[in-house]
């Protein structure tokens, strides 16, 4: 009943252990992937980090700078507000310029102008009149006393890109009187960001908040000067507010960048630092490739694993079923067949049965299952039955056959034959397959075959092929152990004138009662009394020396008179009379022709009878010479 339910989780199980493998699989590479995605998530924000500080200091420092700068403008305004601009203060002032100038290295110049734009002192060369400048002119047209911070402009004393920081001077009444700049070159800012390790790809800027290039590292002749307000970093810093992070694609190179922005809180500029994400990803990738490198080897091999055993088990279904099937053929053959069919392990228990078992031995199969197989088997032939099951267990023989007698559980016993055959499991014996017939009728034919091949059918003597036979055997072993061996040939005396004057039948009923004669003198079970041939019969005695031989000779003469049967046309006693031969021979010691010279020797006797006047026995006289007696005469 719950087979079926059985049968079918065992035909998925192939599937499950696939479906299992690619889970695993999958959840291998799916940690993996999401481990990864965060140390991705982690390198960036890292670059975050390492920028939004880098951007943080450069602030500062650009501060720092302008405030240093800023501090010599605030020195010369006042200066010149308290002692206006004569020829003296102003050569002071000149000297103090260019004091400042060799004291300071980023101050790309110093210089004073007066109200319409001319020169009055400058750390260098003089120069024409900056009154077209743009912090010129908003000095000219703001009372605004702050310092101002100009676009970056081209040095007009050395022709370097400068930012310029620029405060007015007022006249006593509060007129304007002229400015003081003071201007700091680009490539001071340069240079000092190519100080920073950011990588091939970071790049450091210097920017007015208006959108114009002051310094940039890596700088080129372009940088400086260019307007950028209209990129996408510049349009996101603007609208990120005084610091941010941004994720941009730069329109300068069209590479992917991270970027963050600081904008000081003192002069109009903003500092920002970007970093291709290609580049900040790198160490990240390298880190990743390896680790998946290892990861996919590690599902790899997962995977192939999972399919051997995956193959395995759809293979061990199959031969399963394979079995099963076999398995199912072997009982249809085994219950369909009339014999019985029987499975016996190694231990020599049945294991099996066929139904058959019932009309072979009366045992049904449940009932012999478990066993001894060999519980019946007569006596006599166990030995034999054993050997041979051990040969086959030994791997001596792969079939073999052999009959048999066992018990039956209605008759007794019978004759069964079995054909044994030995049955292997990987190669390795595990049983023996035994098909077992009854053949009971069969031995019961051929012992009656065997009988009447060797039995006179008239008489129940023996018959002449069973006389030649043991003559033969008794000769030799007459030889072998150096006995005597003894004949006694029997004819009945003028019997065809017993026929003639009784009838046949009459004949036959003489001949089975001399018969009764002889079989009652053949005493010891080595005696044979045989019917020689028509009215002549054969006494073989072996063991039997001259004078024995006589004696049983006389003896059966004797028994057959006084059987007392009558026949008139013998004379002169007018019964059944007889006249014997008798032959004695020692094959071992004399020389003789062999054992048709026993005979021939009885023959001649029987004749010698016969001539003298019958019912008598005559024996043959002892063979000329014998070998004791020959090797005497040497
Ligand atoms: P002898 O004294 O010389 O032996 O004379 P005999 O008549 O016996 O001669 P022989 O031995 O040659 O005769 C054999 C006779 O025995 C012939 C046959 O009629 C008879 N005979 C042979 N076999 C049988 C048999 O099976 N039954 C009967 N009733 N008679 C048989
Ligand atoms: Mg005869
Ligand atoms: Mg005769």
């Amino acid at each position: 009943m719950d087979a079926a339910p059985h049968k079918i989780s065992q035909s998925r199980l192939p599937f499950r252990a696939a479906a299992f493998v690619a889970l695993v699989c999958v959840a291998i590479l799916g940690m993996s992937a999401a481990r990864e995605w965060s140390a991705r998530e982690a390198a960036l924000k890292g670059t975050e980090v390492e920028l939004a500080n880098l951007s943080r200091s450069l602030t500062q420092q650009a501060d720092d700078s302008f405030d240093l700068l800023d501090a010599s403008i605030v020195g010369a305004v006042s200066r010149l507000e308290t002692d206006g601009t004569n020829p003296a203060t102003l050569s002071k002032l000149q000297d103090i310029l260019v004091a400042r100038k060799v004291a300071l290295k980023r101050v790309n110049g110093l210089a004073i102008v007066d109200e319409h734009g001319d020169w009055l002192a400058s750390s260098g060369v003089m120069g024409k009149s900056l009154s077209d400048r743009e912090y010129f002119r908003h000095h000219l047209q703001s009372t605004d006393r702050a310092v101002f911070m100009g676009h970056p402009v081209k040095s007009s004393m050395n022709d370097e890109w400068v930012v310029t920081l620029s405060r007015r001077f007022n006249h006593p009444d509060g007129s304007f009187a002229g400015i003081v700049i003071a201007s700091i070159g680009s490539a001071y800012f340069s240079d000092f960001y190519r100080q920073f390790d950011i990588g091939e790809s970071g790049t450091l800027s210097l920017l007015s908040t208006d959108g114009i290039i002051m310094a940039r590292r890596p700088d080129d002749d372009t940088s400086a000067g260019r307007n950028v307000s209209d990129g996408a970093f510049f349009k996101a810093v603007r609208a990120g507010g005084l610091s941010g992070v941004h994720l941009l694609k730069s329109n300068l190179d069209g590479l992917e960048r991270i970027g963050f922005h600081q904008q000081s809180s003192r002069y109009p500029f903003v500092i920002l630092a970007t970093k291709t994400q290609y580049e900040a990803l790198a160490p990240w990738r390298h880190a990743t490739i390896t680790r998946m490198m290892f990861v996919l080897g590690l599902v790899l091999l997962i995977a192939v694993m999972g399919l051997y055993v995956v193959r395995q088990l759809v293979r061990g279904q199959r031969m399963t079923s394979a079995l099963a099937s076999k398995e199912a053929n072997f009982r249809v053959v085994a219950e369909g067949s009339s014999d019985m069919v029987t499975r016996i392990g190694l231990d020599e228990t049945i294991h099996y049965a066929s139904p058959s078992s019932v009309r072979i031995v009366g045992w049904p199969p449940d009932q012999l299952v478990g066993t001894p197989a060999l519980a019946g088997v007569n006596p006599l032939d166990l030995p034999r039955v054993q050997e041979v099951v051990a040969a086959l267990k030994r791997g001596e023989a792969e079939e073999t056959r052999i009959t048999y007698r066992t018990r039956q559980r209605e008759r007794s016993e019978i004759w069964v034959e079995s054909t044994l055959r030995v049955t292997r499991n990987s190669g390795e014996i595990d049983g023996v397959v035994a098909i077992t017939r009854d053949v009971t009728q069969q031995k019961t034919l051929e012992g009656k075959l065997e009988t009447l091949a060797t039995v006179d059918g008239l008489t129940g003597l023996a018959n002449r092929r069973r006389f030649d036979e043991r003559l033969l055997e008794e000769w030799g072993r007459a030889y072998r152990e150096r006995t005597s061996l003894s004949l006694l040939m029997i004819d009945l005396d003028h019997f065809k004138a017993y026929n003639d004057q009784y009838g046949h039948p009459a004949g036959d009923e003489c001949l089975r009662a001399v018969a009764g004669v002889l079989a009652t003198e053949a005493k010891r079970t080595t005696d044979l009394a045989a019917r020689y041939g028509g009215e002549e019969f054969a006494m073989l005695l072996p063991n039997t020396d001259a004078a024995g031989c006589a004696r049983i000779g006389e003896r059966v003469l004797r028994e057959i008179r006084d059987l007392g049967i009558a026949h008139k046309l013998n004379f002169p006693s007018r019964i059944v009379t007889a006249s014997i031969g008798g032959a004695v021979c020692r094959p071992g010691v004399e020389r003789s022709a062999g054992h048709a010279s026993l005979v021939e020797a009885a023959d001649h006797a029987l004749y010698a009878a016969k001539d003298h006047g019958r019912d008598q026995l005559v024996m043959a006289k002892p063979a000329a010479r014998k070998l004791e007696v020959m090797s005497a005469a040497h």
